[in-house]
């Protein structure tokens, strides 16, 4: 059984590295879980050297549902500004493909599920047939039983 709390918040999230700042659980929304990357500062991309932290940019992404609710993941990004003054660069905030691919707003989650989902049915077609012939017969057996109780 694990103890440390940083790692339990990282197996309960699914994600190694962060940290889990705290959770938003208003009735009937979805659980709002606010994160942060715990890695080191990065380089700049640009020209390799140092960067200075630059504010917080704050992304909502949709994750899969969790415990029952449906779930967001807040990253608080770290936003970074190159340290050379003379010839600056653009500003970048944290990036972890992990999480989620860069420019969507939905964590990397649904899409592996997803994957494995469709991979588990060897195609699509034939699982919701498979589903199809379920829900039918399940219909008909309620039909079935309501019509017998009148
Ligand atoms: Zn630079």
């Amino acid at each position: 059984m694990e103890k440390d709390s940083k790692r339990i918040a990282e197996i309960l999230v699914g994600l190694s590295g962060i940290n889990l700042i705290g959770v938003e659980d208003n009735a009937g929304e979805p659980l709002r879980i606010h994160i942060e990357c715990r890695g080191m500062r990065p380089l700049c991309p640009s020209c390799g050297g140092t960067v200075h932290q630059n504010g917080l940019r704050i992304v909502e992404l949709v994750d899969l549902p969790a415990f029952g609710r449906n779930a967001s993941i807040i990253w608080h990004k770290r936003r970074w500004r190159c340290a050379l003054k003379e010839r600056p660069q653009p500003s970048f905030s944290d990036a972890d493909p992990r999480i989620a691919p860069s420019r969507l707003r939905l964590t990397d989650r649904p899409g592996r599920w997803a994957n494995k989902e469709s991979g588990a049915h060897s195609n699509a077609k034939s699982w919701m047939g498979a589903g199809w012939k379920v829900s039918a017969r399940i219909l008909r057996k309620s039909s079935t039983s309501t019509s017998t109780n009148k």
